[in-house]
C-alpha cells in the first residue's frame, strides 16, 4: 500500500499540528518525504568504548554522563571554550567545543550524552569538538521492553536539522515510521529492472537506509554505496530518466507546420551576412543546427561554447535559414543590456538585408509596445529580439519558426516552455556559455541534442589574471590608469547578492563616486546597475561601447555577454564572493580585442585557504570547461548555476556528482526498460505524480 507513504506526518505519534507546520515549512509533509530525506552520514554506536581504554587519535563513540561543565575566557578576545568532564564509571575524559558558549545551556551537569569525536593527546587526553547527543529515558524504546535506544547501541543515522527538526527529532519519528511500514508497501521501481540489477525491495531499502543492521560495513554506508541507499538513488534517477526520454518521444512525434529549406539562393544569403570567416567549431555547429531545422520535427539544441567563442553569429545564420524560409525568429536573452546589445548586433548584421529587426523588453510600452506587438503579429517584423518580455501572453507572432535562448541557464525551463508554446512548434536553439560539466549535462539537458564549440574565433591572447588582497589595491589602480592612458578602457565589478542587494548597490555606487573623485578625477567614470531605468543603462552602456566612457562601475549585470572589445582591465572587487564559472564569465568580457587584456581578482579577508586556492585555479586556467568541472566540485550542483531556476531537478536521495556514474545506469536501464513489451503501470504512475511536484520540469507529455 502506498497511501502509507502518503500518511501526513501531523498522524505521527509526537507530531502535533505545530510541529507539522514547522516540518511542512521545511518541505516535509508526508511520512514519504520523512522517509526519503537520507542521513548525512551514520555513526557506529554499537560499539562505545569504556573511557578507561580510549587511545589518541581514535575516532571513537563514548557514552557517559556530564560530572561538570563551564565556559572558560581566553586571551582572544570574544573567543570562549567550553569544557565538559564525561564520566562513564570506567574513567572520565575532558571534551571541549571551540567558540559555542551556548553549549552550556544544552550540556548541562549530571546529564547522559554520546560524544562522537577523535581522541587528542594534548594535554592529558580529550576530545575537540565531538559530536554530541543528549540521551534521556524517553529514547529507550521502551514498546519491546528492551534497553537499546534508537540513539546508541547501534550504527545511528545522524541528520541535517532542518528547521525546527533536530536530527535527533528525525531519528526517533524516523525508527517510529519504520517500524510501522506494512509488508506489502507498494514498489514504484519495475521489479525486472530491480531483479537484473540485484537491489532490494522498497520496503528494506527504506529500513536498511535508515537504520542499518548491526555489521553493514560504515565506510560503504557513509559513501551512500549500500544496496539499500543504491536503490532509493536509483529509483529517483530511473524515474527522472523516464520522464527525460518520455517528453523526448513526444517531442519526436511533434511536426513543424514549415518544414525548411536549404537552396544555393540561401545559402548565398547566408554568405552576405557573414562578417567573418567562422571557425571549424562554428561551422561545425551551423551545420548540425541546420540539418535540425530541415527535419520535420522540432530541433531542441543546444549550443555550449566558452565565453567569447562566437556563439551570436552562428545563430544569426541559422535565423537567416527560418527567415529565408518565411519563417520569424525570437531571440531571447537573459537581460535587458543584453538584448539591447544583442539588438544593436543583430541590426547592424542584417543592415542590407531585408529583413526587419526589432527590440522588445519590458522597457517596450505605451504606442511603441501596441505598434510593435501588431507587426509582430502581422509577420511584419522578422526577427524580434528581447527579454523574458517575448514570453507574455500579449505577444503573438505570425510564423515563429526559430526560437534562440540565449545564456540559458539563466532561464527557467518554464520559459522555454512558454516561448515553444507560442507556436506550434518552433525550432529551439538555446545557447550557454557555461560549460555545462558532462556529469549536469546528462541530466539538466538530458532532452536536448548538444553543439559542443570548442575553438576560439583567430587573434585572442590568454588574459593574465592576478589574485591580489585588499592592501594591494593601488598597485591595481596603477594597472587601470597605465590601460586608460594608452587608450584602453575597464570594468570594476561589484557582487550583487540577492540578501544584500541594497548594502552591495550602495557599495558601487559609493566605488564610482570615490574612483571619479578621488582616484581617477581625470578620467569618465559611470556607474551600471541593475535597478536603473532602461534608457539610464542604454545611455551608459552604448557611452562605454562607444569608448566616451573609461571605466565603468557595474555589478554583475555585466556578467554575461557584453561586447566591447577596447575595454581590456576587468577588476573584480570581492572576487571571494564569486562562484568560479561567474568569476570565468566576467573575466570574459575582456580579452575581446587585439590588445592584451588583464583580469584582476581583489579580494577581502575573511577568505578561506580554500578560497583562495579557488581563486589560483581560476588564475591558472583559461579553459572553461575545467573551470566548470572545479566549480561544480567545490560548489555542488545547487550552487552551480545561482538559482533554483535553472532547471536543475530536485533530487532528495541521489546526488548529481557522488552518483553521477547512476544517473548513466539509470538512463540505460530507463531507455531499455521503455523500449520493452509492457511498461508497469506503476511505474508510470509514479512517474506521472513524481515529475512535475518533485522534478519541477514542465509536463512530460
Ligand atoms: P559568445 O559566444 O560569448 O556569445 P560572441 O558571439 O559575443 O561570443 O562573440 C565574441 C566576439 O567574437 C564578437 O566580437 C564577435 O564578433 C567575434 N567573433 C565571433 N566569431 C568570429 C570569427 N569567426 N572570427 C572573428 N571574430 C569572431
Ligand atoms: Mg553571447
Amino acid at each position: 500500500m502506498s497511501e502509507f507513504l502518503q500518511t501526513p506526518l501531523q498522524y505521527l505519534k509526537g507530531v502535533g499540528p505545530k510541529r507539522a507546520a514547522d516540518l511542512q515549512r521545511v518541505g516535509l509533509t508526508t511520512v514519504e518525504d520523512l522517509l526519503y530525506r537520507f542521513p548525512l552520514r551514520y555513526e557506529d554506536r554499537g560499539h562505545l568504548q569504556p573511557i578507561a581504554s580510549l587511545k589518541p587519535d581514535q575516532r571513537v563513540a563514548i557514552a557517559g554522563r556530564i560530572q561538570s561543565a563551564r565556559l572558560r575566557s581566553t586571551r582572544r578576545p570574544g573567543f570562549k571554550i567550553f569544557e565538559a568532564l564525561v564520566g562513564d564509571g570506567s574513567g572520565s575524559i575532558r571534551a571541549i567545543w571551540m567558540n559555542q558558549p551556548y553549549l552550556q545551556d544544552i550540556l548541562k551537569p549530571h546529564s547522559d550524552v554520546v560524544l562522537y569525536g577523535t581522541v587528542e593527546a594534548r594535554p592529558g587526553l580529550q576530545i575537540l569538538n565531538p559530536e554530541y547527543e543528549l540521551l534521556d529515558v524517553t529514547d529507550a524504546d521502551a514498546a519491546d521492553g528492551e534497553s537499546t535506544t534508537i540513539h546508541t547501541g547501534r550504527i545511528v543515522p545522524v541528520y541535517e536539522k532542518a528547521g525546527a527538526m533536530t536530527g535527533k527529532m528525525q531519528r526517533r519519528l524516523v525508527h517510529a515510521v519504520v517500524d510501522g511500514l506494512p509488508q506489502d508497501l507498494l514498489d514504484p521501481f519495475p521489479e525486472e529492472v530491480r531483479q537484473r540489477l540485484s537491489l532490494p525491495g522498497r520496503r528494506e531499502a527504506l529500513v536498511e537506509a535508515h537504520f542499518p543492521r548491526q555489521g553493514t560495513p560504515l565506510n560503504l554506508l557513509n559513501a551512500f554505496r549500500t544496496p539499500a541507499q543504491i536503490r532509493l538513488i536509483f529509483e529517483e534517477f530511473f524515474i527522472f530518466q523516464m520522464g527525460l526520454l518520455m517528453r523526448r518521444r513526444s517531442a519526436a512525434r511533434e511536426t513543424k507546420p514549415t518544414v525548411i529549406r536549404v537552396d544555393d539562393r540561401i545559402r548565398e544569403s547566408v554568405r552576405t551576412v557573414l562578417p567573418f570567416r567562422l571557425t571549424d567549431g562554428q561551422r561545425t555547429a551551423l551545420k548540425e543546427i541546420v540539418e535540425d531545422m530541415q527535419k520535420p520535427t522540432p530541433m531542441n539544441r543546444l549550443l555550449q561554447g566558452d565565453v567569447g567563442a562566437g556563439k551570436t553569429i552562428v545563430a544569426l545564420l541559422a535565423a537567416v535559414v527560418a527567415m529565408e524560409n518565411g519563417l520569424q525568429v525570437a531571440f531571447m536573452a537573459p537581460t535587458e543590456i543584453l538584448a539591447e546589445q544583442h539588438y544593436l548586433c543583430l541590426r547592424r548584421l542584417l543592415e542590407r538585408s531585408r529583413f526587419h529587426v526589432e527590440l522588445l523588453t519590458g522597457g517596450t510600452t505605451g504606442a511603441r509596445r501596441r505598434d510593435l506587438l501588431a507587426r509582430l503579429a502581422a509577420g511584419d517584423v522578422h526577427l524580434v529580439v528581447g527579454t523574458h518580455a517575448l514570453v507574455q501572453g500579449s505577444v503573438k507572432f505570425h510564423a515563429l519558426g526559430l526560437a534562440v535562448i540565449d545564456e540559458q541557464h539563466r532561464f527557467g525551463v518554464m520559459q522555454r516552455a512558454t516561448l515553444r508554446a507560442k507556436a506550434l512548434h518552433p525550432d529551439v536553439l538555446v545557447m550557454t556559455a557555461t560549460p555545462i560539466p558532462r556529469t549536469l549535462a546528462l541530466t539538466v539537458y538530458g532532452d536536448l541534442d548538444v553543439s559542443v564549440m570548442r575553438d576560439m574565433p583567430p587573434g585572442r591572447r590568454p588574459i593574465t589574471t592576478l589574485v591580489k588582497p585588499e592592501s594591494r589595491r593601488p598597485d591595481v589602480y596603477e594597472l587601470v590608469r597605465d590601460e586608460v592612458e594608452s587608450g584602453r578602457q575597464a570594468y570594476v565589478v561589484y557582487p550583487l547578492i540577492e540578501e544584500s542587494e541594497k548594502i552591495d548597490l550602495k557599495a558601487a555606487t559609493a566605488m564610482a563616486d570615490h574612483l571619479a573623485h578621488d582616484v581617477f578625477p581625470e578620467f569618465r567614470v559611470a556607474l551600471l546597475h541593475g535597478r536603473m531605468k532602461q534608457d539610464a543603462k542604454d545611455r551608459v552602456m552604448r557611452a562605454f561601447a562607444r569608448g566616451e566612457l573609461h571605466i565603468l562601475v557595474s555589478t554583475t549585470v555585466i556578467e554575461v555577454g557584453i561586447d566591447v572589445p577596447n575595454a581590456t582591465v576587468m577588476v573584480i572587487e570581492h572576487a571571494e564572493r564569486f562562484g568560479l564559472s561567474q568569476l570565468h564569465q566576467l573575466r570574459g568580457r575582456v580579452g575581446r580585442g587585439g590588445h592584451q587584456s588583464h583580469c584582476i581578482l581583489l579580494y577581502q579577508y575573511p577568505i578561506s585557504k580554500v578560497g583562495k586556492e579557488r581563486l589560483r585555479a581560476l588564475a591558472d586556467t583559461g579553459n572553461g570547461f575545467e573551470i566548470a568541472e572545479r566549480d561544480l566540485q567545490l560548489r555542488g550542483p545547487g550552487d552551480f548555476f545561482g538559482t533554483r531556476q535553472s532547471g536543475l531537478p530536485t533530487l532528495r536521495t541521489g546526488d548529481l556528482l557522488r552518483d553521477h556514474s547512476l544517473m548513466e545506469q539509470a538512463r540505460d536501464e530507463a531507455g531499455r526498460y521503455l523500449a520493452g513489451e509492457d511498461v508497469a503501470a506503476s511505474a508510470l504512475q509514479a512517474l506521472r505524480e513524481t515529475w512535475p511536484t518533485r522534478f519541477g520540469l514542465m509536463d512530460v507529455g
